[in-house]
């Protein structure tokens, strides 16, 4: 079976809205182990939609369409699948008391071109829409299947997890799923881990374990091919200790985990709060922990690199933790010193349960240095925490 997916609306084609739903479908398809074949987007253009509908049945079994079910002018997708399929729309009245139904619960008044939502392609299968107006619509043909979603992402992630895949799998008969696992270690290189878990990888058919690394972290994926998701975990989850017992203490998290939102975790269960004071860190560790939203930060403080320079790096740690967290009224403090000297950096952590400090090399000044630096600060003090 092969699908293809085909991304309909003006906004999309011209880049003003970010095409979020065909990152979303591509990976859900794949997790599905459906082969997805080609993704296209279009703009708001009978001709154009029809011709794309064509082109994209004529290779693949199944098109997955994206947008254009709602009641405007602009939204032509259900007139397009009906001439490309030959099936003329009929009205559906339980269609539109879902309509009206949905238009009371939210409290506007439904208008007349409201009824346009209510058609759907003779014989199509209706989708239920359970987050708005419009329901998706499966159809079947002599050319193939199109599938229509609503390009609301809520609506659409909803659909195609609840009843278009179930429906894919009982049409297609598809047996199995690819599931897998994100394990990520931090401040621990991608050869290191690479060689603490070598044989494991070459060993491994079902699931497989592949290792790719980014700038702030270690990311260990480990894929399994079954029947079901939860089978699938089954098959995961020892592969899932094996690596952490190759790795002790070094996973900080898993899927979509980050160093600063396993950290703000570590702070909330405590109830504490952090101030940092940062120079070969680059204001990163407050920016990072800033972006992710973490409400334990309580402010920071950026010192020129050289600013230790005449003291012990470690002394004038303590001194810029306890320091900040005296003026920020935190509960603990992180220092990140530059040691000039010993081309080095000095990371002091000062905390209710204590105080602990480490060394890391210092290589370079630039920022992608600034960021293995605020990253590897915040995986020692996630370390310190969790042991
Ligand atoms: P509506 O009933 O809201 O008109 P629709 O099915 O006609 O739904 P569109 O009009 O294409 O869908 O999109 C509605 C809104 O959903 C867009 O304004 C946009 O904010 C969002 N949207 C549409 N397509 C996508 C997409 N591919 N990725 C992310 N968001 C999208
Ligand atoms: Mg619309």
């Amino acid at each position: 079976m092969q699908a293809e997916i085909l991304m309909i609306g003006t906004e999309l084609l011209l880049g003003q809205i970010e095409d979020t739903n065909a990152t979303y479908m591509a990976r859900v398809l794949a997790d599905n182990g459906i082969n997805l074949y080609q993704k296209t987007t279009i703009g708001d253009n009978t001709e154009r939609v029809v011709d794309a509908l064509n082109a994209a049945l004529s290779r693949s079994d199944v098109v997955l369409c994206s947008g254009g079910l709602g009641p405007t002018e602009d939204d032509l997708t259900r007139d397009c699948v009906a001439e490309v399929m030959g099936k003329p729309l009929e009205y559906h009245p339980e269609i539109y008391a879902h309509i009206e139904t949905m238009f009371a619960r939210s409290g506007y008044t439904i208008t007349e071109n409201n009824k346009k939502q209510a058609f759907a392609p003779e014989g199509a299968l209706i989708v239920d829409n359970p987050n708005g107006t419009a329901p998706g619509l499966i159809v079947e043909g002599e050319k193939g299947i199109i599938v229509c979603m609503p390009g609301v992402p809520h609506e659409l992630y909803a659909m195609l997890d609840d009843s278009v895949l179930p429906f894919l799998r009982e049409r297609f008969d598809l047996g199995a799923v690819i599931h897998y696992r994100v394990l990520k270690v931090c401040g621990y290189g991608e050869s290191r881990v690479d060689a603490a878990m070598g044989d494991l990888m070459s060993s491994s058919e079902n699931p497989k374990i592949g290792v790719l690394a980014n700038p702030a972290h270690v990311r260990i994926r480990i894929s399994a091919l079954a029947d079901t998701v939860a089978e699938a975990n089954a098959l995961i989850d020892p592969v899932d200790a094996a690596v952490r017992e190759r790795l002790p203490g070094l996973v900080m998290g898993t899927d979509d985990d980050t160093i600063e939102s396993v950290v703000e975790a570590l702070f909330a269960e405590r109830g504490w709060t952090l101030a940092v004071a940062e120079s070969s860190s680059g204001g990163m560790i407050c920016q990072r922990l800033l972006a992710a939203g973490a409400v334990c930060l309580a402010g920071g403080r950026v010192y020129r690199l050289d600013a230790a320079a005449t003291v012990d790096a470690k002394e004038a740690g303590l001194d810029w933790a306890r320091r900040s967290m005296s003026e920020l009224s935190a509960s603990c403090g992180l220092a990140v010193v530059s040691d000039l000297r010993n081309r080095s950096t000095v990371i002091v952590f000062v905390c209710p349960d204590g105080e602990a400090d480490w060394e890391i090399a210092q290589t370079r000044r630039d920022e992608r240095m600034q960021l293995r630096t605020s990253v590897t600060a915040l995986e020692h003090v996630r370390r310190f925490l969790v042991n």
